[in-house]
């Protein structure tokens, strides 16, 4: 049976566009959306990450501020950069990009960033909100599969959902988008047992577990439509997700390619919910749900 792929471009172009269009608006009400990333850390792939962010802000029309506070950054200036840009009118929406310095604690760091102001849904602020059906953005990465499911007209109510990892940035948000969406959902992690206990039976599964080859073609049902979360970089430098694409490929019904699948998706997620973020903070009006 073929595959069929369910690539994140042509999506990121759609929203790429959107926030454009909404940068275009509120630009001639005399703002511009602006977000700042702020980074601590040496990592060459992080800076190609933060900097491929900036180019698709150009791109938009959204102003970028990169505040790099090197590898040795501390848990004090840390905060008191956060607090500050969370104060800063100029400055509409806010990422604490990862990895950050080892002594660092970032759960205490995530907690300054303004909620109005956190288009990642980092703060724990922004997750309770998600929890119980309050506006507040999602994780980008969560709302990112979410969309692509909706381009592509895939179903999820009433349907047997599998998300594979639970953090607070991917797999918690995410089934929490899911279950607002009636999906019948199943979180599994490393302590749940078998994968294939509940992937077989799955309509959707969602891998998002860092961990390359993880799901593979005899876990899943010829019904199956399987979103890569996952990013891996191999010792020779590409990129590969947590789908063993070889044996899941010509069994599973659809699969989103890595890369090109769910992060396209995610990085024109963060510049429409910055702009949407703007025009909320404009209005002094409440949060968009993400
Ligand atoms: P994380 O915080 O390390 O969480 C990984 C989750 O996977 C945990 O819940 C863990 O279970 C679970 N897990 C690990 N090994 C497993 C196994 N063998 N079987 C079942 N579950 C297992 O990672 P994350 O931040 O959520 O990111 C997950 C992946 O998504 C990574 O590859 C990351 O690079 C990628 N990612 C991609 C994007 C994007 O835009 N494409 C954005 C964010 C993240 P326990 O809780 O039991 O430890």
């Amino acid at each position: 049976m073929s595959t069929t792929t369910l690539s994140g471009k042509p999506l990121a172009a759609l929203i790429q566009q959107r926030a454009q269009d909404e940068a275009r608006t509120l630009e001639n009400d005399g703002l511009r959306p602006t977000l700042a990333v702020v980074v601590a850390t040496d990592d060459e792939s992080t800076h190609w990450y933060v900097r491929s962010i900036e180019r698709a802000a150009e791109r938009a029309g959204i102003g970028c501020r990169i505040i790099d506070l090197g590898h040795d950054a501390t848990q004090q200036v840390l905060a008191s950069v956060l607090r500050d840009l969370s104060a800063a009118p100029g400055v509409n929406g806010i990422i604490l990009q990862t990895p950050l310095p080892s002594n660092v604690r970032i759960d205490e760091l995530v907690g300054h960033i303004a909620p109005e102001k956190d288009i990642d849904g980092a703060n724990p602020l922004s997750l309770g909100r998600l929890a119980v059906g309050q506006p507040a953005f999602a994780p980008a990465t969560a709302r990112a599969v979410v969309e692509i499911l909706d381009h592509y007209d895939i179903p999820v109510a009433g349907r047997n959902v599998v998300v594979i990892g639970r953090s607070a940035v991917v797999g918690k948000p995410l089934s929490l988008l899911l279950l607002e969406r009636d999906a019948a959902i199943t979180v599994c992690h490393s302590r749940s047992g078998p994968l294939e206990k509940y992937t077989k039976a799955a309509d959707v599964v969602v891998v998002a577990a860092g961990r390359t080859g993880l799901l593979t073609g005899s876990q899943v049902s010829p019904q199956a439509v399987v979103i890569d979360v996952g990013t891996n970089v191999l010792p020779d430098g590409s990129l590969v997700g947590d789908v063993d694409e070889k044996s899941v490929r010509g069994v599973a019904a659809a699969l989103t390619p890595v890369p090109g699948g769910v992060g396209s998706v995610t990085t024109a997620l963060l510049l429409l919910h910055t702009a949407e973020a703007a025009r909320e903070q404009s209005v002094g009006g409440r949060l968009p749900v993400g």
